[in-house]
């Protein structure tokens, strides 16, 4: 039994399409997000679902039962819904305790306080029960608010970048708590966010959104390593681009060859490396021993290079067309301007995509005959 079905949402806002043909499903104890940039429809498909919205086609279902569709469309309040924003507020004149037992409508008076304590102490706040919310942090209201959603039990908890108002430190607290509380109920969630971290941290399956699309959904390391295209690709980090062309159904390219068996001659293609999967030796006088792991290397100077924490970017010109390829490596390696470098691809870890169509060349790359996918 799914918790969540979007069956085909569509939604236009006179001419502008929010949300188009949206369908997915999210099971008991699972997190989907929804993931893209601003104005993607994210926060419009989470709207339908909780019923805030009405959608212009579509169906909603929770537990397999249909919520709205053409014909009905149930009220937020009769969805068994969670819902939790950056800003949705706890009520000011009630105490901590009160504000979650005021959710609980539907079990006795006598029972509300407990129940309230009881979510209290699963977000590690029960402390705190009867001070008031102008007395806690940003973090502490924001558990305060996540045992306000979840001690009606919802089947659906919907969630709009519940964490995007705290700071570094503290959302990873407030997440990682967030997310262990929800896996033991077992609600199916939905959170939006525009953040591609904490995306990879929350989800079980990302949907990627793009212009009212799900552009690609799947587990965060099925997704993250298999993009689509070069935008879905470009959710996640930073990109280099290494352009070529198809001669006799392989491009050559400064870091060597790659096959691309179905594209004709003349076809551009662009072969995406994420600055992770470069890497970077200081010229010693002799070209780095090529492989099918990493082919060949190709030199370049270094423009610039900057320790970011616990890893260093390092920025280089390639000496083949002047274009600047970034590479980012663990710890500390910071060669002065103008130093020369070999630059190598990770070869299993590039995608490679024909510019005009978009989409992957499924074959595997090989080289000298050795396949290296
Ligand atoms: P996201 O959450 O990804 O930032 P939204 O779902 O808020 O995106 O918005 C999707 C599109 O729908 C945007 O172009 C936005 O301007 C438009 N939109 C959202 N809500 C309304 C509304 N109430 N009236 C008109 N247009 C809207």
């Amino acid at each position: 039994m799914k918790r969540l079905t979007l069956d085909g949402l569509n939604k236009a806002y006179g001419d502008t399409d929010a949300v188009r043909d949206v369908s997915l499903d999210v099971a008991p104890g699972e997190v989907v997000c929804l993931l893209g940039p601003s104005g993607c429809g994210k926060s419009t498909t989470l709207r339908i679902a909780s019923g805030v919205e009405r959608q212009t086609r579509g169906r909603v279902l929770i537990d397999g039962e249909v919520v709205s569709d053409d014909a009905h469309h149930a009220p937020p309040e009769k969805r068994s819904i969670g819902l939790m924003f950056q800003d949705f507020a706890l009520f000011p004149h009630l105490s901590v305790i009160d504000n979650v037992a005021f959710g609980l409508t539907n079990v006795p008076r006598r029972d509300r306080k407990r129940i309230a304590l009881e979510y209290l102490e699963r977000v590690e706040m029960a402390g705190h029960a009867s001070k008031y919310p102008h007395e806690l942090s940003g973090g502490e209201q924001q558990r305060v608010a996540l045992a306000r959603a979840l001690a009606p039990k919802p089947r659906v908890m919907l969630m709009d970048e519940p964490f995007s108002g705290l700071d570094n430190r503290l959302r990873d607290e407030v997440r990682d708590a967030a997310l262990s509380v929800l896996k033991e109920e077992g609600a199916g969630v939905l959170l939006v966010t525009h953040d591609p971290e904490e995306a990879l941290r929350m989800a079980d399956r990302i949907a990627l959104m793009r212009g009212g699309n799900i552009e690609q959904i799947g587990a965060p390391y099925h997704i993250y390593n298999n993009p689509k295209d070069r935008a879905a690709a470009a959710f996640f980090s930073d990109l280099n681009v290494i352009h070529g062309s198809v001669r006799s159904r392989q491009t050559d390219t400064p870091f060597g060859l790659f096959l691309t068996p179905g594209l004709v001659d003349d076809a551009d293609v662009e072969i995406i490396v994420r600055p992770q999967h470069l890497s970077i030796a200081l010229d010693d006088g002799a070209r780095p021993e090529s492989s099918a792991r990493t082919g060949v290397a190709a030199p370049g100077s270094v423009i610039r290079a900057r320790f970011m924490g616990s890893e260093s970017l390092i920025e280089v010109s390639m000496d083949h067309d002047n274009s600047v390829l970034r590479a980012t490596v663990p710890g500390v390696f910071t060669p002065e301007a103008g130093k020369r470098v070999w630059l190598s691809l990770k070869r299993e870890s590039c995608f490679l995509f024909p510019c005009a169509a978009q989409s992957k060349v499924r074959s595997p790359f090989v080289r000298d005959g050795e396949s290296v996918f």
